[in-house]
């Protein structure tokens, strides 16, 4: 058979498309009887890859995409190492502490020396162990005063998923607060018909995932703080500062959202989007020790004494909590400020650009809240919908995401850029020139009316 007398008259040959694994389909839904080279299945895996899309081109994530080979020398060296095996890796553990209190004295903890937080696998898992420490609390506290402790419940605006997995998984009830009119998140005033004394917490998002702006953790804290005045009820505060626990306070370190505010007493972050880690680490952090209720926290051996440990997981790479130590050794406060401004910067001459060539409103324009723009595409029949857009700018492999608002505005589609490290002005101005010769295409080919209320699925 061919494929034998290729390696009979060729023995010596080791090219990989010349073996007779190359001229195979490899198994999908079985685990193959034989071992096989590693040369070669390696580079048969790389190709598939190649199938994904170009994670520095894809402007849909918040996450980590350009990292210095410096994090990939600290990750490969890491790569064995279980960091909850704390007996075993007590510097990795001493690290991780590190973070933990360098994030709360970032975020103004009155203890961050000695306050409690851990890393997480990212700000899902962070979430988790924020609401659990939440509806910890409040039970203990209705069960003190012989209070119903069955149906708890934690207001929000519109949240990630993580908080919907929350709810479910925890049986808490999850009231989200609807966006009316022009609103891009949480408006306060409605807080008091949403709250009661089943609240285990309320939520604000610093960087709504669908829009990027702030919700207005300062004026959600007074609105409490009245609402405690006239009715004795007093709710804490969970942040969820997924992306912007990283850019707030570098860019806009006057807007207070963080410990400076009493009632905010846990905040969790993703070390691995504006934190600038690789993929696979979050944070969480309380304001001091005693707002994480001691029943929720596993002591473990380490070095002869004990280290508290709360967590859902329990093995996970060190590499990423190694790395996020690096870049806050390496970039500094300074540094990470001029990263996150360059990005602001940069989301923001994008909005412009994006605003100047006609069919766009723009819905959040870069300044106050994360590094990103949103713009929705003005009425009228423009001949393509922003999902046709999408569609037309991948053929360059720019990933962009349109999708629909959350309820009560989910008749709104909008496109969203969001702007990294990594992403630099030259790189937005190809883009901008991508989405132009897009705009232009459509003109002379349109391909649908531009009402756009569902993923358009033709690829013509
Ligand atoms: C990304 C994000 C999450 C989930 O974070 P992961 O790190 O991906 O688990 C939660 N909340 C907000 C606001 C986010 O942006």
């Amino acid at each position: 058979m061919t494929l034998h007398k290729k390696r009979t008259t060729d023995i010596l040959s080791d090219d990989i498309f010349d073996s007779p694994l190359s001229e195979t389909s490899l198994p999908k839904f079985e685990l193959p009887q034989h071992s096989q080279g590693a040369r070669e299945i390696s580079q048969m895996i790389k190709d598939e890859l190649l199938l994904d899309g170009n994670a520095r081109q894809n402007l849909a994530t918040f996450c980590s995409t350009w990292l210095e080979p410096e994090v990939h020398d600290l990750m490969n060296i890491s790569v064995d190492k279980n960091m909850i095996d704390k007996d075993e890796y007590p510097q990795t553990a001493e690290i991780e502490s590190r973070c933990v209190h360098i994030l709360a004295k970032l975020w103004h903890s009155p203890s961050s020396e000695v306050t409690i937080g851990c890393s997480t696998t990212g700000s899902s898992e962070a979430a988790m162990l924020g609401g659990l420490a939440m509806k910890w609390r409040w039970r203990k506290h209705r069960e003190a005063e012989g209070k119903d402790t069955s149906k708890p419940n934690m207001v929000c605006g519109p949240v990630q998923i993580c908080w919907h997995k929350f709810a479910r998984y925890f049986d808490v009830e999850l009231r989200q607060i609807p966006l009316d009119g022009e609103e891009v998140g949480m408006n306060p005033d409605k807080l008091k018909d949403y709250v009661d004394e089943n609240t285990i917490c309320v939520v604000p998002t610093l960087g709504v995932t669908y829009t990027c702006a702030y919700e207005p953790v300062e004026a959600v804290a007074n609105a409490l703080d009245t609402l405690q005045l006239h009715t004795g009820l007093d709710i804490p505060i969970h942040v969820d500062a997924a992306s912007g626990g990283f850019i707030a306070p570098f860019v806009q370190p006057e807007l207070r959202w963080d410990f400076r505010i009493p009632r905010v007493k846990s905040i969790n972050t993703s070390g691995h989007k504006y934190g600038l880690a690789p993929l696979g680490v979050g944070w969480i952090v309380w304001r001091e020790v005693d707002d994480l209720p001691q029943e929720l926290v596993f002591d473990v051996d380490y070095l002869g004494g004990n280290m508290p440990t709360f967590a859902l997981n329990f093995s996970r790479p060190g590499g990423q909590i190694i790395a996020q130590y690096y870049n806050f050794m390496r970039l500094g406060f300074d540094g990470y400020r001029g990263i996150q401004q360059a990005c602001m910067d940069t989301a923001q001459w994008i909005s412009k650009q994006v605003e100047a060539m006609g069919p766009f409103d723009i819905l959040y324009d870069g300044s106050d809240g994360l590094p990103g723009v949103s713009y929705t595409l003005k009425p009228g029949d423009w001949g393509f919908s922003l999902y046709d857009l999408s569609d037309r700018i991948r053929m360059r492999g720019w990933q962009i995401a349109s999708y629909p608002l959350p309820a009560h505005r989910d008749g709104t589609v909008i496109q969203r850029i969001m702007i990294r490290h990594g992403v630099s002005r030259d790189m937005a101005g190809l883009l901008i020139a991508d989405l132009q010769r897009a705009l232009d295409h459509f003109k002379t080919h349109p391909v649908s009316d531009s009402s756009g209320g569902h993923p358009s699925f033709s690829h013509n």
